[in-house]
């Protein structure tokens, strides 16, 4: 079968090949693979930065965003052919930590866990997968292509789930969210917010393009430009872009009692000069809690089924800017101006 791969670690390794069938030591559930979303993680691993073959194999398979329609499945797995499904992308470590040992492996404390895509096990963009029925979630049939937006939705309906969680330390009425970057993760964030019946605000870079009516048609206001500039102080920020200078205006700029999410990876090296003083002041004085947050297991992406079903459908199609399909995979891991969420059609 054809499958998008990459030897990790090594730039521009990545290529359409021939890969054996998925092996049967990987599920009892034969998937026919719909769709693969294009993350920043995928371009990271392309790129030679990121990224693990399985054990004694030298390519990776690449996708750990799916969509798919399941082939075959043994009588009692809950699936059965036709059903529209997503895989979950981690897997337990073998030790089990304790957060493994409960399913909680988006907590899992020592690292050892595995990643399809990703780390040590192949990802979901060959033309068919196999998988364990524990690590599959099944759509509502309304959803139809809509679904390869659900891997990107856990990830955020984890962070909305923490952030609620820890809102319980005493009593708080958020009104207002205040999400950095508009990109897929930043306006999954916004929608979330609206679903919870927050006054929504987006900050993000660009003035043009899709963003700003996306933001906007969710009932949401649109900010660019510095955040200071805006005028509120949200109860929540949801921090998408791990811009350092974003990060610390979000604390500064956050109500009293209010909480920042940190859902964007940092590139790292990038210096601003802070006043940790100031900042420890802020946050002593204010009761604010700054936290990070990475990866979802079963329950979030249950919750994202739930969040993307009565979500309004045209609203999330236009999240999917364009459809590549695999012979093109290169057009898709490549950024153009006006994209959000590029896919990979397999059905092209
Ligand atoms: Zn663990």
């Amino acid at each position: 079968m054809r499958a998008l791969t990459v030897i990790p670690g090594k730039a521009n390794s990545a290529a359409v090949v021939e890969m054996p069938e998925p092996p049967a030591s990987d599920g009892p559930i034969l998937v026919r693979t719909l769709a693969v979303g294009v993350c920043g993680t995928d371009a990271e691993i392309v790129s030679g930065q990121y990224g693990w073959p399985p054990r004694g194999e030298e390519r990776l398979i690449l996708g750990h965003e799916s969509l798919g329609e399941v082939e075959a499945a043994p009588a009692g797995s809950g699936f059965s052919a036709g059903d529209r499904v997503v895989g979950i992308v981690r897997r337990p470590d073998p030790v089990p930590c304790i957060a493994c040992g409960i399913g909680e492996w988006d907590m899992c404390r020592n690292g050892r866990y595995t990643e399809r895509g990703i780390k040590e096990r192949h990802g979901y963009a060959s033309e068919r997968f196999r998988i364990e029925p524990d690590f599959l979630v099944k759509l509502a049939p309304g959803l139809d292509a809509l679904g390869v937006l659900l891997e990107p939705a856990s990830v955020v309906a984890k962070a909305w789930e923490h952030i609620e969680r820890i809102g319980r330390r005493a009593r708080w009425e958020p009104a207002t969210v205040l999400v950095t970057g508009a990109g897929p993760i930043g306006l999954l964030a916004a929608l979330l917010g609206r679903q919870r019946g927050l006054d929504v605000h987006v900050l993000d870079r660009v003035t043009e393009g899709p963003k700003p009516q996306l933001v906007r048609n969710l009932g949401g206001t649109y900010h660019s430009g510095p955040m200071a500039g805006i005028g509120i102080h949200p109860d929540i920020v949801v921090e998408c872009t791990g811009a350092a200078s974003l990060v610390m205006d979000a604390t500064l700029q956050l109500a009293a009692d209010g909480i920042v999410c940190l859902a964007g990876v940092s590139s790292g090296g990038r210096r601003i000069s802070v006043d940790v003083g100031m900042l420890n002041r802020d946050m002593v004085l204010d009761n604010n809690v700054m936290f990070g947050t990475v990866n979802a297991n079963l329950r979030h992406y249950q919750a994202a089924a739930e969040a993307l079903a009565k979500a309004d459908q045209a609203w999330l199609g236009r999240l999917i800017s364009r459809r590549e399909p695999l012979g093109r995979w290169q057009r898709a891991l490549t950024r153009q101006p006006d994209d959000i969420k590029v896919v990979i059609d397999f059905t092209l």
